[in-house]
């Protein structure tokens, strides 16, 4: 049975538009994997990183997925690597990053995953797309609405960069 999982595109080097772009079109050809729908693309500071870090573009895609969650990783970090992406694990700008942010109601923890994603409550970029596309979401190890969890202050911080929502894509 698919399950329905949440991913967060990331860029900040290069055409950061044009990465984001290619990037949703590789993840609609990931074989098991059907988009539902899109966040807008938004505009966030490089946390983390140094202070002359390019900002980064953010956007969260909905999908059905009918494999595995490891299954899955391994589609995204052939598609980071198709894009260009070096440097893995390091605080380096990249082309793109693709993290898996829910995948249905599990929760893993392996050397190669955590699902629901770490740092997912503490980022507002992450969560401003992700409530954007389902605003009552409901984080599966809190079991409290991710919206929760969403400083107003920090909700600020996170700007529209490219307004849309694209349902059934
Ligand atoms: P980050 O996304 O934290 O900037 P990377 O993209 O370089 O860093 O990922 C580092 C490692 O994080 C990957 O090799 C991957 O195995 C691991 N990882 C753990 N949980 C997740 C997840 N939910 N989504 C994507 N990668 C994850
Ligand atoms: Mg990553």
């Amino acid at each position: 049975m698919a399950e329905t999982v949440y991913i967060l595109l990331g860029s900040n080097l290069g055409d950061r538009e044009r990465n984001m772009e290619k990037a949703v079109e590789q993840l609609s050809a990931i074989p098991g994997l059907e988009m539902v729908a899109a966040s807008s693309i938004y505009l966030t500071e490089a946390e983390g990183m140094d202070d002359d870090a390019p900002a980064f573009l953010n956007q969260v895609i909905k999908a059905d997925y009918d494999y595995l969650p490891n299954e899955l990783l391994g589609a995204l970090e052939l598609i980071e690597k198709r894009l260009g992406r070096i440097g893995k694990g390091l605080m380096q700008p990249r082309t793109i990053d693709l993290d898996i942010l829910l995948f249905g109601d599990q929760i893993i923890e392996t050397e190669q995953l955590s699902v629901p994603h770490r740092e997912l409550l503490n980022r507002a970029f992450a969560m401003v797309p992700l409530l954007q596309i389902d605003p009552d979401i409901v984080h599966p190890v809190t079991k409290r609405p991710v919206a929760e969890f969403l400083e107003e202050n920090e909700a600020q911080s996170v700007l529209m960069f490219k307004d849309y929502v694209a349902r059934h894509i």
